[in-house]
């Protein structure tokens, strides 16, 4: 049996904008106050497991403890089949300069990567995403979703944010980075976990 939400604050672990901007467009219909890790000057744990879920549990479970609220992590990343599944959990890091994120960078790797591969488009991948919500006394539960697509080159796009503007989404033949954001958020990985998150905890 899923554990509901039942409290009026929900910390959102993530410090990025763009997810936590995703997430709070996502959680308004349900009158949550939703409070970001960065705005509570939380520390960034460092996400030292090999799954999606592992890195969620591990960012839900630092923010439930440091702060006695019931935290929702978002753990994501794009899976390239040409690429053997990468960068999958590493897809922040494919963006880290040392200095900050760089996505040109890193989408600009991701192609150079399927050009140097040899194989032919389409480049099949998904993005996915999952969320756990921890709650201070250890408890959790996890949500995966995913979005199937392809990657395509060059980028198009300055909507939404990371690899969207080199991600066409199944059905669509505009990037996530041309589509209107209230589109992405109703088909997205996001949303598709969200959807999860929302039957099991506000069910
Ligand atoms: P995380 O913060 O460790 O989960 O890293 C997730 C990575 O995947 C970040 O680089 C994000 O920009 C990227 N990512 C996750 N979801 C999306 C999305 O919806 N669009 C574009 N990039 C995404």
């Amino acid at each position: 049996m899923t554990r509901k939400f039942e409290g009026k604050t929900l910390l959102v672990a993530t410090h990025n904008r763009g997810k936590l901007e995703e997430i709070t467009d996502l959680l308004k219909p349900f009158g949550v106050e939703v409070v970001g890790a960065a705005e509570m000057e939380l520390p960034e744990p460092e996400e030292t497991g090999t799954t999606f879920v592992e890195n969620a549990r591990i960012k839900a479970h630092a923010a439930a403890k440091a702060t006695g609220l019931p935290a929702l992590s978002d753990d994501s990343g794009i899976a390239i089949d040409a690429l053997d599944g990468a960068p999958g959990v590493y897809t922040a890091d494919w963006a880290e300069t040392g200095n900050g994120r760089d996505f040109i960078m890193a989408m600009t790797r991701a192609h150079d990567e399927l050009v140097a591969s040899g194989k032919p488009e389409p480049w099949t991948a998904r993005f996915c995403c999952t969320l756990v919500l921890a709650w201070p006394d250890g408890h959790d539960e996890v949500f995966p979703g995913v979005m199937e697509g392809r990657v395509v080159w060059p980028m198009r796009g300055d909507q939404g944010h990371g690899y969207d503007p080199v991600f066409e989404p199944q059905g669509y033949d505009i990037t996530f980075g041309e589509m209107d954001r209230w589109e992405k958020n109703r088909i997205s990985h996001r949303a598709d976990a969200f959807a999860k998150f929302v039957t099991g905890c506000f069910g």
